[in-house]
Order: C-alpha cells, then sequence, then structure tokens
C-alpha cells in the first residue's frame, strides 16, 4: 500500500524482532519529517524561551548592582516584567504546538499499524496473539506520543539555555566556573542511568501484551471458561502478566528515582562550591555581589532545564522502546507485497494442457505444509468443471479447510499449483483472485455487528432492496422480520445472537451479493435441527443457482447432491467421485456414508 513506501526505506535494523538491540533517535526521523515545519516553529519558540530565561539572571545582576551604587532601577524591572511575560506567552504557544503534533504523530502510527495489521501474510495471525498486537495499537502509540510533546522539545531548550548559561558563567568569571565544574561530575552518571531505561520499557510494554492477550483470550472464550470453572485460573493468568508489567515499571521507577537525586546532589554541591569560592572572591574585591548572585541564578537556570532534559531523555528512551514494537509490526510484509500490479491479458492465461476449456478450480500435484516439516496436503489433484458442485468429505483433520484456504490462497503451495479459471492463483492480484471467489468460513462467518453490516463488507453500495433480495434468497428473513431494527437488528459478537444455520445463512446472502462465481463453503458441523438444516440447504442451492460451489461437507444431502465427491485421508486425495461410484469402489467413503459420518 502507498502507505508503507517511505517507512520501508532506510529502516534496517530497526525491524528486528522486539528484544535484539536498541533504536536510536534515528528511527524516530520517518514519523517527524511531516510535522517539520511545526518542530521549526516549536524551535524557534524555544530558543526564545530560552533566551528570556538567560537574560533575568543578567537583569537581576543590573537590579542588585544598580541599588548597591543608588542608581535608578525602574527601567530595568519593568523590562524584567515584560521579559517574564513575554517567555511565559511563547512557551504556552510552544506546548500547544508540540501536543498538536504529537496527537499528529500517534494518528499517523496507529493509522499505518492498522492498515498493515489487517494485510499480514495469514501465518502471522497464526503464531501473533491478537491482544499483543492490540496492546501495539493501542497504548505503545501511546507512549510514542510523550517523545515528541515532551522529550525532544525538552532536550532542545535544554541545550539552548545549557549553553547560553555556560556561556554567561565564563563571561562574569571562567575561574569560579571551573571550579563548579567539578563539583557536577555527578551528573554524568544520571545521563547513564537514564539510558537504561528503554530496555525496561519495552519488557513493560511486553507484559502489557501478554494480558491484553490473556484477557482477550478469556473473555473471547467466556462460556468456556466458566463451564470450565477455569476463572481463576485464567485471572492468575492475567494477573501474572500484570504483576510482570508491575515489576517492570518498578524497574523504571527504580531507574528514574536514582536520576533525580544523582542531578540535585550535583547541583546541591555545585553549589556550596560557588557559594564558598565565590563568596570569598566577592570580598576580596575579585567580583561583586550581583556577579555572584547572577552567577548562582544561572547555575540553577542551566541545572534546571538538564534535570528536565534528563526525565525527557528518560521520556525518549521509553518512548522508543514503544517505537521498536510499532516498528517491529509495521517492518512486516503486507500479504499483497508479491501481487503482480495489473491483471494478467485474458490471452495471457496458462491454460492446463490436458484438458479442453479451463476449470474453475484446479489443484494440480499440491503439496503443502503450515511449516515446512510437516506437509498437510500431499500431491493433491483434482478438478472442478464451471458451474459444478464439489463435496470435500473425509476424517476430520484431512486437510479438507486447508484446501479451501489455498484457494483463496491465505497461504502458497510448497509444490503445485492451485488454478482458478485456468489461472495459477499466483499469477492473480489477490484482490481479483478474491472478488471471484465467496468464501464462507465454519464457525463464526460474521462479525459483530448488524445485519446489515454484515452483508455491506463486500458490497457496501448495495441498497435495502438488494439487502432484502439476498435474505429472502438464503432464507434468512426471519431474521429481520423478527425484529423491531429490521436490518440493524444486531448480530452479536461473532454473530452469538444467531444459531448456526442462521450464521451460515447470513454468510450465504453476503456472497449472493457478491456475485462472485465460485463459492467455497465450510459446512457447520453442529448438528442443525431439521428446519434449520432444509433452509440452509435451500440458501446454499439459491447461491449455487449458476456458480461453481466447493462444500466442505458433513451432511449427506450435500453429499448426495454433489456432481463430484473428493475423498480426503491424512492429507490425500484417496478417491473422487459420484456417490454410488464412491460407496461401491471407496472402502473410506462406505464407512464414512455407512457411518453417517456426514450428517454429524
Ligand atoms: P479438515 O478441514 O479436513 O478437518 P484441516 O485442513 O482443518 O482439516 O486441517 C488439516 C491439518 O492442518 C490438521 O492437522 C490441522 O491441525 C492443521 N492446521 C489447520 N489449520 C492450521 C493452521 N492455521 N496452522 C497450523 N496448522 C493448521
Amino acid at each position: 500500500g502507498e502507505l508503507t513506501v517511505d517507512l520501508d526505506d532506510g529502516r534496517g535494523a530497526t525491524g528486528a524482532p522486539s528484544g535484539a538491540g536498541q533504536v536510536g533517535l534515528g528511527a524516530l526521523l520517518p514519523y517527524l519529517r511531516p510535522h517539520l515545519r511545526v518542530f521549526v516553529a516549536v524551535s524557534v519558540l524555544s530558543v526564545a524561551t530560552a533566551t528570556g530565561m538567560l537574560a533575568q539572571p543578567m537583569l537581576i545582576r543590573s537590579v542588585l548592582d544598580g541599588l548597591h551604587l543608588g542608581t535608578p532601577v525602574g527601567g530595568l524591572l519593568l523590562t524584567l516584567v515584560l521579559l517574564l511575560l513575554f517567555a511565559g506567552a511563547a512557551s504556552a504557544v510552544r506546548d500547544y504546538l508540540l501536543h498538536r503534533t504529537g496527537e499528529g504523530v500517534v494518528l499517523s502510527v496507529r493509522q499505518q499499524l492498522a492498515a498493515r495489521m489487517l494485510r499480514l501474510p495469514m501465518y502471522e495471525y497464526d503464531r501473533r496473539r491478537t491482544g499483543d498486537l492490540l496492546a501495539r495499537l493501542s497504548s505503545d502509540t501511546t507512549l510514542l506520543r510523550s517523545v515528541v510533546t515532551g522529550g525532544l522539545m525538552e532536550l532542545l531548550s535544554g541545550v539552548v539555555v545549557l549553553f547560553g548559561a555556560v556561556g554567561m558563567m565564563l563571561m562574569l568569571d571562567p575561574l569560579l566556573f571551573a571550579v563548579t565544574v567539578l563539583g557536577l561530575t555527578g551528573a554524568v552518571g544520571a545521563v547513564a542511568v537514564a539510558q537504561r531505561i528503554q530496555g525496561a520499557s519495552t519488557a513493560a510494554q511486553e507484559k502489557l501484551g501478554e494480558m491484553t492477550s490473556a484477557t482477550e483470550r478469556a473473555v473471547s472464550g467466556i462460556r468456556t471458561v466458566r463451564a470450565a470453572r477455569a476463572e481463576e485460573r485464567e485471572t492468575r493468568e492475567i494477573s501474572r502478566s500484570a504483576t510482570g508489567a508491575y515489576r517492570a515499571g518498578l524497574r523504571i521507577a527504580r531507574l528514574r528515582a536514582f536520576v533525580g537525586p544523582l542531578m540535585t546532589s550535583a547541583v546541591q554541591v555545585a553549589s556550596l562550591i560557588v557559594l564558598g569560592v565565590g563568596g570569598s572572591r566577592v570580598a576580596a574585591g575579585a567580583m561583586s555581589i550581583g556577579d555572584l548572585v547572577a552567577f548562582v541564578a544561572l547555575l540553577f537556570l542551566m541545572m534546571m532545564p538538564i534535570l528536565q532534559a534528563v526525565g525527557a531523555y528518560a521520556d525518549l528512551q521509553t518512548g522508543l522502546g514503544a517505537l521498536r514494537r510499532i516498528e517491529e509490526v509495521l517492518s512486516l510484509r503486507e500479504e499483497t507485497a508479491d501481487d503482480r500490479p495489473t491483471t494478467p491479458a485474458p490471452g495471457g492465461t496458462v491454460r492446463h494442457p490436458a484438458a479442453g476449456p479451463p476449470a474453475a478450480v484446479e489443484f494440480d500435484g499440491v503439496t503443502f505444509g503450515y511449516s515446512a516439516a510437516d506437509p498437510v496436503l500431499r500431491e493433491v489433484s483434482f478438478r472442478v468443471p464451471h458451474g459444478s458442485r464439489c463435496a470435500l468429505v473425509g476424517p476430520s483433520g484431512g486437510g479438507k479447510s486447508t484446501t479451501l484456504a489455498l484457494m483463496e490462497r491465505f497461504y502458497d503451495v510448497d509444490r503445485g499449483a492451485v488454478r482458478v479459471d485456468g489461472v495459477d492463483v499466483r499469477d492473480l492480484p489477490r484482490a481479483e483472485l478474491r472478488g471471484r471467489i465467496g468464501y464462507v468460513e465454519q464457525d463464526a462467518p460474521v462479525l459483530a455487528g448488524s445485519v446489515r453490516e454484515n452483508l455491506l463488507i463486500a458490497t457496501p453500495e448495495a441498497d435495502d432492496e438488494a439487502l432484502m433480495a439476498a435474505l429472502r434468497a438464503a432464507h434468512l428473513t426471519e431474521l429481520v422480520e423478527r425484529s423491531p431494527a429490521g436490518l440493524d437488528a444486531p448480530v452479536g459478537e461473532s454473530g452469538v445472537l444467531l444459531s448456526g444455520g442462521q450464521r451460515q445463512r447470513l454468510a450465504l446472502a453476503r456472497t449472493l451479493l457478491t456475485g462472485a462465481p465460485i463459492l467455497l463453503l465450510d459446512e457447520p458441523t453442529s448438528n442443525l435441527d431439521a428446519r434449520s438444516e432444509h433452509a440452509l440447504r435451500l440458501a446454499i442451492d439459491a447461491v449455487a443457482e449458476q456458480r461453481t460451489l466447493l462444500v466442505v461437507a458433513h451432511r449427506l444431502a450435500t453429499v448426495v447432491d454433489a456432481d463430484q465427491i473428493v475423498v480426503f485421508d491424512e492429507g490425500r486425495v484417496v478417491a473422487a467421485g459420484g456417490h454410488d461410484e464412491l460407496t461401491r469402489d471407496s472402502p473410506l467413503y462406505h464407512e464414512l456414508a455407512a457411518h453417517q459420518l456426514l450428517v454429524r
């Protein structure tokens, strides 16, 4: 997608899995670049604020020395007040701009993350926890904001004030300054401690991800958890991750706790030195009272931004820890990264040499495994002619659902080829491939929301009339007629308000709207009552009209109606043909039919 292009360059090592190495400030640049103008404005305002702060000790010095010598100081005092007002106003504008930018950065990172999270290759979802992805999108991005709003600019104005103060102190009394610096060496230790916060912060975020995952798992399976009386165990699981986050938080707190006092004592030592050495220089007449007071004020002025900057540095390290987790997801390729940009010309389609017209779907010696070591499909071959019905049957775990997934190209085959309309699915852009295929999953082929939302997912432009027609064809009008909300009737989280048969019929209605010429259907294994079963059958018939239908079949009626039955066992096609033929020739099919396994 276009969102990703500018991020893919120059990111290099930051794409490493979390836990590997530290992320530098450079990793932030791509996110800050679009806000360059604001940062320039903020920098100018920061410098202005800093200059205003630096001018104060010098004005105070002039006031003190003027009072001492008896010259009028009214004008100086007025200037001082104006300067304070100006510095305050500049810092208010600066803060607003910064926070606006921070929100802007968070927004664009969230948009990029969301876009990427929905486009990852299927195997990424197989090996990731949903909750961890959620945590990255919500909480890690929030941490990133504080880098922009606090960290960076505090560092910048800190640098300005620091250099200004140092310059002025050198000007006032170089000797005294040299002695002061000795007292400040403790500050170096503080920075070293702050550096270690990044690692602790990543650990804290990882635990937070685990906690969200564990919660998501328990809540989405709440019935199982209750029925198994596993509330306490699941709560403990969540609590363990929360405790992990707590520990990492404590580590951060300890590190931060060190940083403050280290800095403060460095300042205290330095100011004692200044008072002692400076006092004796005043007594000796080498500097004025005004000089000494200004010097002490400058020392504090210098230390305040350093203190802030060390805190800001800690924020920065926290944010960079979060950025590392964000980058880890953003560096993953999108599923469609290997799609060719254009549809191949019709003349360029590859036809299978063995037969005349291309089949709607063809498996040609397909071998596939979710992990390389252990193939789930071995040398699977079959053809489904246009307009025909094909049933996939066999013991569970045989690879039937996987076969459907390969047609949608959720995964790529290891060997052989899957062809749709004679074209290798790897030669079609995925969007086009999936446009040709309607897919009805087995368990929860609906999303949380209303009936209308579920119907409109694939065809957002369809009007109510079309929706009602699809519901009628799918024998599902009872759903909207029963409810006063009509099409806006809720289906519940994953369709829990619907029966298994209704969920499938709703998904079939959705497919009817898309007009995809090929339909893949993973029949529900749950027992449907006779009426539900009948309604589902009518819905399937409506959808199958003028279409090619591939069904993972668990019901005798589906199987008997099929033009072709393909029997799977342990990843292989062990037989294929019509019902009568297979009953006669295939012992496995005979056994399945005899035990009525097909009508589970
Ligand atoms: P069927 O539909 O015939 O019951 P499946 O295609 O669902 O069989 O499963 C075939 C094998 O692949 C099973 O051993 C199953 O555990 C495994 N499998 C299915 N989906 C995945 C997945 N996403 N990741 C890893 N293994 C999987």
